[in-house]
């Protein structure tokens, strides 16, 4: 059975579910704060009811806007993440977590091993360039790379929002529990819900695990690949 599924996988051409370097992607901050230092850390965040998107009506003004935004992450951040990909009603948005230490330097979304993964598994659904578009729930990369936090998750998906309004998919993947939470704040977590349709305003959504997870627990891969399989099914 094992077997027959690695054969599968090699004939779809997807060896990279069968060897990936893990990136630990998750791990926690090396540096451990101390008290006083997670007092500093704990930023206050303008109310979403105070941001006005309405008169936001184009992606380039989305992406001045963000630019535009005060936030404490932006103060580490060399760029603003915004997306990849065809903005114009493709078939699947992508919606992954944050900006990672690579993406942050190149401005882009998913270009660490995570996004090389990602590229695989979107080829292995026979996707090309004009049917995906990428992008991330926060805009501006984590320091340490860690796991944005609730209140920096509620600041940003506001944008999100508009920007799924403005892109118009067919579909949305969700990429792990962090754009998961973001978008069905009352679902529950990725395991309860990966693989199953969901709908968000309207637009047929599925979540998958996290790429970087992935390439940390290996054994996920088979569910993932199914998730997908899912999602080609939906998009023929
Ligand atoms: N992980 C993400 O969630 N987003 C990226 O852009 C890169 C890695």
């Amino acid at each position: 059975m094992v077997l027959e599924y690695v054969n599968f996988l090699k004939n779809e051409g997807i060896d990279v579910f069968l060897d990936e370097i893990p990136v630990d992607k998750t791990a926690k901050p090396k540096k451990i704060l101390n008290s006083s230092e997670k007092d500093i850390e704990h930023v206050e965040i303008k109310e979403e009811s105070t941001l006005d998107l309405s008169k936001v009506d184009s992606l380039s003004l989305l992406r001045e806007t963000i630019e535009n935004f005060k936030h404490p992450l932006k103060e580490n951040a060399i760029n603003m993440v915004f997306a990849r990909g065809n903005p114009d009603k493709p078939k699947v948005m992508f919606i992954g977590e944050a900006p990672g230490q690579e993406e942050d330097i190149k401005g882009s979304p998913f270009v660490d091993a995570a996004g090389q993964l990602l590229d695989k598994m979107i080829a292995a659904i026979k996707l090309t360039e004009k049917d995906f578009y990428i992008t991330n729930v926060v805009n501006y990369r984590p320091d340490n790379n860690r796991t944005p936090r609730e209140e920096e998750i509620k600041a940003f998906t506001p944008f999100l929002e508009k920007h799924i309004d403005l892109v118009k998919p067919d579909c949305i993947c969700i990429l792990g529990a962090v754009s998961l939470k973001a978008l069905f704040p009352d679902v529950g977590g990725i395991n309860k819900n990966r693989g199953k349709w969901l709908s968000f305003k309207g637009i047929p959504t599925i979540a998958t695990f996290h790429p970087a997870y992935l390439l940390r627990f290996s054994e996920k891969k088979r569910e993932a690949w199914e998730d997908l399989q899912e999602l080609q099914k939906k998009i023929k």
